[in-house]
């Protein structure tokens, strides 16, 4: 998920991937490691927790010497940060040294059969069983690279992009990838080859770069043109690409700001918060499943809850209130969503066989925090949804599901509420399963429909140009009104929140039907009314408030379902989502809301990325 740069050719290797691994940084990480083999063979391996200046100095009296090397910033999705952790990691033979991005999903049934074959282990990463299985197929394959990754890729399932290393011949590097990108740049007359993660830190030696495709292993050597194989083992093409990239927009992944980065990323990112868990076999839906082991390892205690409490903060909090509603509709348990802040402080009713779930991106959020350890003295079971890896609330937790969308650098939150949003929804579905409160039929119907939200997300995003027409009516206004009922409510608070924290307007969401009781009244022809308005049974209520707020003059945008005629008729602009189940709706009318947010404040010329008076991670009280 985060980074890699890798180098092999004449020059000194460890400026290049010190530069490469900097240029990085902006994906986000928090651990940092370079190999480098010298030219008497010698490996040399830095880690180090933190950042890549720590690298730095870590390494700055030491042998740094070597024209070929490997460096990586992780982001822990498997294990702890940690300098034991951090890669690269070196099988236990010595002979290979891998950095890998991105999740090996069957990594704990291949450390077993490994662990059998005599191999240990000193990580806790999914990685580090990557490089002794690639090292198994090495011995038993006359030592060669290219074939033992073939053969070991071959047996994993998951994501990865990965280089290896191999210290007894380091006239070349192997790399590989699947649906994690890794781009090969290509020096000049082939002197010298560059690898990493995107273009980036690529751009400033050449323009020449090969993008690996899913299942493609390259073997790269100085002097000679890139070899490709696919899994199958059988000869690539090699494609070079000329990159043309405007240099002050690739440290953003070539977006104008992280959170429009991060917008865009949803679709993948909610792919790999899937991975692993949703399965979908499209000839035979009757093995769709959702499998978590957050409820296998607890599922006695999770099964006989009879009283669920979120507990979260700001955009968590709004996540929350869609997994209440998940958790209420399809395992029939009463759920009570709460501020963590209050929650902590009021002497609140928690029984001992009581489920906590504790929602926070960090993984740090104080009053979250404290929240937990108030349920924990009371005994209740605590479960954590947090994106950041080996983070406070993740080792409070007796259990959880990590989000894996990545580091989310913006500091209004974007994908990591969709995420958020994605695991309640795979925890309601498998639950409600469990339970028997959600027949097996519907089960798997939902599941398959759960499936297709990342390509429907990718057409809402393809509607950013029309938003940001919309966007230049609503530049002006002062104060404006986000109207939803159902599981659009939440989403109208977040649509709200967004506004507010990026564009500094006014905005409030209120559940549609709640209008008349107070907000009608500042209704006027300056006030945009944003309404979520797509299917459902409440539709034609919604479009009585429409009427209600069109006659006060009121401007009104509204998201609808794709071919949706009625609300046409009435809003001033609308914005179509695709159709899909009521209950998935939220990880689709969000979006536009998000790049709505976006443009107000890009056209007002604000921070977006870094807020007034906002924090990324909320470690106070
Ligand atoms: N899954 C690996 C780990 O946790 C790689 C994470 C990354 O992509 O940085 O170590």
């Amino acid at each position: 998920m985060c980074g890699i740069v890798g180098y092999i050719g004449s020059q000194e290797a460890f400026p290049i991937l010190i530069k490469g691994l900097k240029q990085l940084e902006y994906r986000g990480y928090d651990s940092a490691g370079i190999a480098l083999i010298s030219e008497s063979k010698k490996l040399n391996i830095y880690k180090t927790k933190g950042k890549v200046i720590h690298l730095e100095e870590e390494t700055q009296n030491r042998d740094k010497s070597g024209n070929v090397g490997i460096a990586h910033t992780r982001w822990a999705t498997h294990g702890e940060p940690s300098v034991v952790n951090a890669h690269p990691h070196i099988s236990m033979s010595g002979e290979l040294t891998l950095v890998h991005n991105g999740i090996i999903e069957n990594y704990a049934l291949l450390k077993e059969q490994l662990i059998e074959k005599g191999y240990t282990f000193k990580s806790t990463t999914d990685t580090e069983v990557l490089v002794q299985l690639i090292d198994y197929y090495y011995q038993k394959n006359g030592k060669k690279l290219t074939k033992a990754v073939c053969k070991a890729l071959n047996d994993v399932i998951g994501a990865y992009a990965i280089v290896v290393l191999e210290t007894n011949n380091p006239g070349h590097l192997v790399a590989a990838r699947k649906s994690s990108p890794l781009v090969v740049g290509v020096g000049q007359d082939q002197k010298d080859y560059y690898i990493a993660s995107d273009a980036t830190p690529i751009v400033a030696y050449t323009k020449k770069v090969v993008y690996l495709e899913d299942g493609q292993i390259a073997d790269i050597t100085p002097n000679k043109e890139i070899e490709i194989i696919n899994l199958e083992e059988k000869s690539m093409n090699v494609d070079i690409h000329e990159v043309n990239l405007d240099i002050s927009k690739l440290s953003k992944g070539g977006f104008d700001h992280f959170m429009l980065k991060e917008i865009y990323d949803q679709p993948q990112c909610l792919k790999d918060c899937m991975r692993g868990r949703l399965f979908v076999d499209e000839e035979n839906p009757c093995n769709n499943r959702i499998v978590l082991s957050a409820l296998t390892n607890f599922k006695d205690r999770l099964l006989q809850a009879k009283h669920i409490i979120i507990v979260a903060c700001g955009t968590s909090w709004h996540a929350g209130l869609i997994g209440k509603q998940l958790i209420e509709k399809f395992c029939r348990i009463r759920v009570e969503v709460e501020y963590a802040s209050e929650f902590r402080y009021r002497d609140p009713v928690i029984e001992k066989d009581d489920v906590i779930i504790a929602i926070s991106q960090s993984g740090e959020t104080a009053d979250t925090l404290a929240a937990i350890q108030l349920a924990k003295e009371h005994g209740a079971l605590i479960f954590g949804i947090v994106n950041a890896v080996g983070s406070s609330i993740a080792r409070e937790a007796d259990t959880g599901i990590y989000i894996h969308v990545g580091p989310e650098i913006g500091v209004a939150s974007t994908k990591a509420f969709t995420g958020q949003v994605n695991v309640l929804t795979l925890l309601a579905l498998a639950l409600g399963h469990e339970i028997g409160t959600l027949p097996d039929d519907q089960y798997r119907q939902n599941i398959a429909e759960l499936s297709l939200i990342p390509s429907k997300i990718q057409e809402v995003l393809q509607q950013n140009e029309k938003i940001k027409r919309i966007s230049t009516y609503f530049t002006y206004a002062r104060n404006f009104l986000y109207l939803g009922r159902g599981f659009n409510y939440p989403v109208a608070l977040e649509g709200a929140l967004k506004l507010k924290e990026i564009s500094y307007i006014h905005a409030e969401g209120y559940p549609a039907a709640e209008m008349k009781h107070g907000p009608i009244a500042l209704v006027d022809q300056e006030m945009p009314i944003i309404f979520i308005a797509t299917h459902h049974k409440l539709y034609q209520k919604i479009i009585s408030n429409m009427e209600e707020v069109k006659s006060r003059k009121g401007r009104i945008l509204a998201i609808v379902t794709e071919g949706d005629e009625d609300v046409k008729k009435i809003a001033n602009e609308t914005i179509e989502i695709p159709q899909t189940l009521n209950f998935l709706i939220p990880l689709l009318t969000v979006i536009p809301l998000q790049l709505l947010s976006y443009h107000v404040a890009v056209a007002r010329g604000l921070n977006v990325d870094m807020p007034r008076n906002l924090a990324k991670s909320v470690t106070v009280e």
